[in-house]
């Protein structure tokens, strides 16, 4: 089930997706509980509501503006670098990896977070100022949303606390994250955590075989598979949970195959007006166009 967060006559409303209508219906969720988009379904399903609250009349999808299903998430994003061999390697070697002297592939995962006021929906600007940053690079990423909570999570229970999923572009403006060797700074900048366009539910996606792409401007950049992360979303369920409790409504962006602009000799950084497309098959494309606020 595709579940989105959109604003309909600048009411933020909460419903479900019909792909081949191209319709979403609104779930009958008041006001105040859509504030925090899909959050207030998670939390009805985590209470063990089996039933979605009803649905009311199919809205054309062209007729509303979809926000990322999350738009103010509760607290950080938690992240996994380096998880994914390809992109691990091409990291390694581009000289702005402050965690090369571990090795190219890290032993264990390595973790760090945006702050949720750097999220931002589909077909929103990314906004980046030059005198800042001049090396703004993209990373498509599927992004786990925690359903039960939970605290020391095995591998084994850490699938019965995914809710579903959904797209994160874990923009990082390289040169700041060359420059701290924590990595907090460079993908924290405002608008550089796009979400979306939807969330789906953990049965729809096959973890071990789903399609992850990224375009930029048309031109096929990133181009890989869940299947081949270093660390599975088990592992670090269980990592990330040992000693933090997960949450209903955290979000885990999983990590960003090979294929991202410093992985090209030289790199190809975004420029004001590039549109940057990443696609997860079952969930959809989430599409930004970066902007110069100078
Ligand atoms: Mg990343």
């Amino acid at each position: 089930m595709k579940i989105a967060t959109f604003k309909f006559n600048n009411e933020r409303r909460v419903g479900v997706v019909d792909d081949e209508a191209a319709t979403v219906s609104p779930l009958d969720l008041a006001v105040d509980r859509t504030q925090q988009g899909i959050q207030a379904i998670i939390e009805l399903q985590v209470a063990g509501s089996a039933l979605l609250p009803a649905t009311s009349t199919p809205i054309p999808l062209d007729s509303v503006v979809l926000e990322a299903p999350l738009p103010h998430p509760r607290r950080n994003v938690f992240c996994v670098g380096k998880n994914y061999y390809d992109h691990a390697h091409e990291f390694s070697n581009s000289g702005f990896d402050s965690s090369a002297a571990q090795g190219a592939v890290p032993q264990h995962p390595i973790v760090f977070s945006k702050v949720p006021e750097s999220v931002t929906g589909p077909d929103t600007l990314i906004e980046y100022d030059p005198a800042i940053s001049s090396a703004i690079d993209y990373e498509v990423e599927l992004a786990v949303i925690i359903g039960k909570p939970g605290r020391g999570i095995s591998r084994e229970n850490a699938m019965d606390h995914v809710w579903g999923y959904t797209i994160i572009n874990d923009v990082t403006a390289r040169d700041l994250q060359g420059r701290y060797s924590q990595w907090l700074v460079g993908k924290s900048q405002d608008t550089f955590c796009p979400m979306g366009p939807v969330a789906v539910t953990r049965d729809d996606l096959d973890l071990a075989d789903t399609a992850v792409r990224t375009w930029v401007n048309d031109e096929l950049r990133q181009d890989s598979n869940t299947g081949l992360l270093i660390f599975d979303v088990p592992t670090i369920i269980q990592t990330i949970s040992e000693g933090v409790t997960l949450l209903t409504g955290d979000i885990i962006a999983t990590g960003t195959p090979a294929g991202v602009g410093i992985g090209f000799k030289p790199p190809k950084y975004m420029v004001d007006g590039d549109v940057v497309r990443c696609e997860i098959e079952g969930i959809g494309q989430l599409e930004n166009r970066l902007k110069n606020r100078a």
